[in-house]
């Protein structure tokens, strides 16, 4: 759900305002002069719609002083909340601690509102109409204490929060988000463990993230990654008649969640239906994919050259999938995950400019033609990058092209744009 940052100085009666908006009585904690507290956050519900609201407190001067403090507050909630109040005392008007906070409020990417507290009668809209001062735009009287304007406070409030929060929409930003699937017992939880050691608590209450709880974040060779949905992971679930259908949606949603998948395997055992089973919802999914081998340790001579051939047979499909053969237990080559990561993504997010597309298109082309059929040879006339994550072309032909002549050009749009690691879908469209 979306979240709230408030902000105000000390006095101004914030956590009144915050107890109103949240509509109940209990004081959150005085705001005393002198007192500092931590960040809270709480969960409001107006109008049906759910939100967070973060109070910041600790507005007294720190060690850098009174300005520097306010400010390092405001920055906070504006690298994590969608919306931002700040509350002013129209009784005092603009201090200079208030103009502080506005101006580096001004430069928010997000809503700012300014609520125009202790309005508790008409006489003080003089004093209201003086805060536009602020540069925040239109203030908000309001009286915390007795609930005057508070209703419309939260309708603007609901208004200028998004739907959606800024995780989701911070799609592009923010770590990138990895789904580690695999059938059970091919050593998942072993393998987060491993990755995150004993760091993970520090690594989840980094300041200023909010973290959804399901998620971990993990730091791989000097970039932070959010694995997602790994709660189940933590716990282990024991199996129960229809267990698996659960782990199967879980897995999907997980899938879904992500832009990468690491496919866990157990590569001392024979390739699975369930492993199988995996893979393809990845490519359906359009996600980015690695492919892990865990348990090498395992794997003797035998069982290597067995597994060369289980990839030839099985895995033709996913052959563009870079493999990394690793174990959770010892931590073999676990090292190698984030490059590969790194090399899925860049191919998921690539897009060819159709000049270079076109150019290449039409050698290739001339080169090798679609073969005839029914009499006819159908012509190649224009290819365009319709959409990256992951790259989806659409291909203009004057007739059918066989599904060998559509993977031959897949193959060699793969080989000289470097799409490794992510699935490449390409649609063909007949003209008459
Ligand atoms: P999950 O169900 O996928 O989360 O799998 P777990 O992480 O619980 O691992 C299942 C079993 O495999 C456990 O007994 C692990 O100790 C073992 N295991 C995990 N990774 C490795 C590995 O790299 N090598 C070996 N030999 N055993 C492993």
């Amino acid at each position: 759900q979306p979240t709230l940052a408030v902000v105000g100085r000390p006095n101004v009666g914030k956590s009144t305002l915050v107890n109103r908006i949240l509509g109940r009585r209990e004081a959150v904690v005085q705001d005393t002069p002198g007192v500092t507290r931590d960040r809270v956050a709480y969960d409001a519900l107006w109008n049906g719609r759910r939100f967070t609201v973060l109070d910041t407190g600790g507005w007294e001067p720190d060690a850098r002083g009174l300005q520097a403090s306010v400010a390092a507050q405001a920055e906070l909630a504006m690298s994590t909340a969608d919306a931002i109040l700040l509350v002013v005392d129209a009784t005092v008007g603009a201090t200079t601690t208030d103009e502080a906070v506005a101006k580096v409020l001004r430069r928010s990417k997000r809503p700012v509102l300014l609520a125009a507290n202790k309005v508790d009668d008409e006489r003080l809209t003089a004093d209201v109409a003086s805060l536009w001062s602020l540069g925040l735009g239109e203030p908000i009287p309001v009286s915390a204490l007795h609930g005057r304007g508070s209703g419309d406070l939260l309708d603007t409030i609901l208004g200028a929060l998004p739907e959606t929060p800024r995780e989701v929409l911070g799609a592009t930003g923010g770590p990138r988000r990895i789904a580690l699937v695999g059938k059970p017992n091919v050593g998942k939880s072993s393998l987060l463990n491993r990755l995150t050691g004993e760091e993970r608590s520090v690594v989840d209450s980094v300041a200023g993230t909010t973290v959804d709880p399901v998620d971990s974040l993990v730091e791989l060779d000097e970039e932070t990654w959010r694995f997602v949905d790994t709660a189940g992971l933590r716990k282990r679930v024991h199996t129960a008649s229809g267990t698996e259908y659960y782990a199967s949606l879980r897995t999907k949603a997980a899938i879904e969640a992500a832009e990468v998948a690491i496919v866990l395997v157990d590569a001392s055992e024979p390739l699975s239906e369930q492993d199988l089973r995996v893979i393809t919802m990845v490519v359906d999914a359009g996600r980015a994919l690695v492919l892990a081998y865990n348990k090498w340790d395992l794997v003797d001579e035998d069982r290597r050259y067995q597994l060369a051939k289980e990839i030839d047979r099985e895995l033709v499909r996913v052959r563009w999938a870079e493999r990394v053969n690793v174990s959770a237990r010892t931590g073999r080559a676990v090292a190698k995950l984030a490059p590969a990561l790194r090399t899925a993504l860049t191919s998921w997010d690539q897009r060819v400019p159709t000049g270079q597309l076109n150019a290449w298109l039409n050698d290739l082309v001339a080169a090798t033609p679609p073969p005839v059929r029914g009499g006819k040879q159908p012509k190649v006339l224009f290819a365009t990058q319709a959409q990256t994550r992951p790259p989806t072309f659409v291909l203009f032909t004057t007739g059918f092209l066989e599904a060998g002549y559509r993977r031959f050009l897949e193959r060699r749009l793969r080989e000289t744009f470097g799409f490794t690691g992510t699935p490449v879908r390409i649609s063909v469209r007949v003209r008459e």
